[in-house]
């Protein structure tokens, strides 16, 4: 081949490798997190990793476990119905191939209820339970006088990380995964009045302390954890509210947490810029929109400047951008393609926020 035209021939074949550099170096992180599909689903998701995620330079999958999985640590916590060690090496193969790195999640502290139903941890051990005290309705609504939104258990009780790090190590074991999601948001009961361990405690130390725990168990194995962000924010001095943000003074473990945890910053009703505060305070942070479009636009816009605007120190402090699901994956697979219509007419969806945003990033790193 003569000169010029290998040099023309060179520099088409690295186009897609400069194009993923831009990429990487635009978000390092580019993620998507969804409940795990339950078994029946698993096909039609590996289908999506191939055909959706991969084409889009999704490069992290969180996927929100919990109990759908055939534990053999404890099979007590299995679910009825869950996913076997041969379908999650499926989902882990696609990823691997398409160099999508997968990470489990397991709720710990809170979300061990929802509604009326207790969640198994605290079915199969209630000795767990941050307040046993308070009853489950028979029909939930919010608010209720017990202030209960979702079950937490008791991070200080003696045996709890026994049984919880056994399903964790397992979980990172099966899907061979070098980080762990310990979900933790919207934690409202902790520090219980009426817990034998907890009452009187700091509930920012308490917080901490169990965000300590979970880190210095998984750094053991090298593994990284990572968690939401909204207990570490101060929900009525920002506005922010008691979803997004903390009215239980779990703030103060902003402070307090080491800091190599991995913040998850969720925002679904403004693209509020609260990944300065994490960088500054010298977390590693990432953005995640939900169903609002045009917000993710402008976050996914925030967070590529923060990283051109900031010092060198905070640069990578700021990771990127994550897609979160929260139905559940079949359910969004149906609206994804078309196979269900979802009767919000507004186009505020899980799915057109995904699209929207992966577009802007594709139109970012071009
Ligand atoms: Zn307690």
């Amino acid at each position: 081949m003569n000169k010029p035209l290998f040099i023309i021939f060179y520099f088409l074949l690295s186009l897609p490798l400069y194009s993923q550099a831009k990429l990487d170096t635009l978000l390092p992180v580019r993620g998507f997190c969804i409940g795990a599909p339950q078994p029946k689903d698993v096909d039609r998701f590996i289908k999506f990793i191939n055909e959706e995620l991969a084409p889009r330079k999704v490069n992290t999958l969180i996927l929100r476990v919990d109990f759908n999985y055939q534990y053999e640590s404890h099979p007590e916590l299995r679910d009825s119905i869950a996913l076997s060690k041969k379908e999650v090496k499926k989902m882990v193969a696609a990823c691997r191939k398409n160099n999508i790195t997968i990470i489990p999640q397991i709720n710990l502290l809170g979300h061990q209820s929802w509604a009326n139903t207790t969640h198994n941890l605290l079915k199969k051990y209630p000795e767990f339970d941050e307040t046993p005290h308070v009853q489950m309705p028979a029909k939930y609504q919010w608010p209720n006088p017990d202030g209960l939104y979702c079950k937490s258990y008791c991070p200080l009780h003696p045996t709890v990380h026994t049984i919880v790090f056994d399903i964790v190590d397992e979980m990172c074991d099966v899907f061979g995964s070098n980080a762990f999601h310990a979900g933790m948001d919207e934690v409202f009961y902790l520090g219980d009045d009426k817990c034998p361990r907890c009452a009187g405690r700091d509930k920012a130390e308490l917080f901490a302390g169990e965000v300590r725990t979970i880190r210095d168990h998984l750094a053991q194995k090298n593994r990284k954890l990572w968690i939401w962000g909204d207990r570490l924010l101060d929900g009525k001095t920002t506005g922010l509210g008691m979803w997004e943000a903390s009215y239980n003074n779990t703030y103060k473990a902003i402070d307090l947490i080491p800091k190599d945890v991995m913040i998850c910053d969720w925002h679904y009703e403004r693209p509020d810029q609260t990944p300065v505060l994490f960088a500054m305070k010298g977390l590693q942070v990432i953005t995640c929109p939900w169903r609002m479009p045009k917000f993710a636009v402008l976050q996914t816009q925030d967070m590529v400047r923060f990283r051109a605007s900031s010092t060198p120190e905070m640069k990578d402090r700021y990771q990127g951008m994550m897609q979160t699901v929260w139905s559940s994956a079949g359910q969004f697979l149906d609206e994804y393609y078309g196979q269900a219509t979802n009767s919000n007419v507004s186009g505020n969806t899980a799915s057109n926020c995904f699209r929207t945003m992966y577009n802007e990033i594709t139109q970012l790193g071009k």
